[in-house]
């Protein structure tokens, strides 16, 4: 029997918390169906098996901060048909992107010492490097997300976001609604995928799946000045979107 061609998928990671890797080995049983349909060939942080490419796609998560993750990342780019950015670090700089870079001279000192001389350069999303071709938002990602995402790769298709915003699945899980009650929220402009997990769990939506490519930013903002000062409308917007030219276009702008 002609034995099948699986393709070679590769998941690597730059500098973040590695939660989202985590997010995927939690699939389990999940994961191992999958793996019939393809051939993992290179993950550092769950298979000693490593081969060389090309990659059909190159699943990478957090974001290069030294010379040595930049270099990688190009090299997997001129090696892989598609590149996928595996959560918000990958995405939209996450994370790592939130630290103000004139304080970052001061936590090097207070967390290593005054001699330590860093090589880490400002956390910006992998696309400001080479093109992405489609991110698997979230922080941490949603497994479920990720299967379905790779599934519709494997069965030829380009992958779609999940056609809702957050506060869809939000209404589904019955929440009240925080804005009702004057507590801020990005739900409404955030891309749905994660079933309004932190909603339900009593804290506000940060719309780390990413905003929707229809979000009215300048209608939320107008609510959010109802409910809350300047800074903390800017605090939840930078909190994954500093990075992000439609929030520096857009929301700054709407702020002044
Ligand atoms: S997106 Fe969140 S969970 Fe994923 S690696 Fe970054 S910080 Fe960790
Ligand atoms: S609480 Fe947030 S996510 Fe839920 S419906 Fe209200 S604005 Fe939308
Ligand atoms: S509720 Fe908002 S912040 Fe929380 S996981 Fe979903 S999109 Fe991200």
């Amino acid at each position: 029997m002609e034995k099948l061609i699986k393709p070679k998928i590769a998941i690597y990671d730059f500098t973040d918390c590695e939660g989202c890797e985590v997010a995927i080995i939690s699939l389990r049983e999940k994961l191992l169906e999958l793996e019939n349909r393809l051939n993992i060939v290179d993950w550092r942080l769950a298979q000693e098996k490593k081969e060389q490419g090309p990659f059909l796609v190159s699943i990478i998560e957090g974001t290069p901060i030294t010379p040595d993750e930049i270099e990688t990342l190009k090299w997997l780019r001129e090696n892989s048909t598609y590149i996928f950015a595996l959560g918000a670090c990958a995405s939209l700089a996450g994370i790592p992107g939130i630290v103000a870079k004139e304080e970052r001279e001061k936590f090097y000192k207070q967390i290593y010492g005054e001699n330590y001389k860093p090589v880490g350069i400002d956390a910006v999303p992998l696309s400001a490097y080479v093109k992405v071709d489609f991110s698997i938002h979230g922080c941490p990602v949603n497994p479920d997300e990720v299967v379905r995402i790779i599934e519709e790769l494997l069965a030829g298709k380009k992958p779609a976001y999940r056609g809702c915003s957050v506060c869809f699945e939000c209404k589904l899980a019955g929440n009240p609604c925080r804005l009702v009650f004057g507590k801020p929220c990005l739900g409404p402009i955030g891309q749905g995928g994660c079933n309004a997990i932190c909603v339900s769990g009593g804290s506000p939506c940060y719309a780390c799946f990413g905003q929707r490519e229809d979000a009215n930013i300048p209608a939320l903002i107008k609510i959010l000045q109802n409910l809350t000062s300047r800074e903390e409308i800017e605090r939840y917007f930078t909190m994954f979107y500093k990075h992000m030219p439609e929030w520096q276009e857009k929301a700054k702008e709407l702020l002044k």
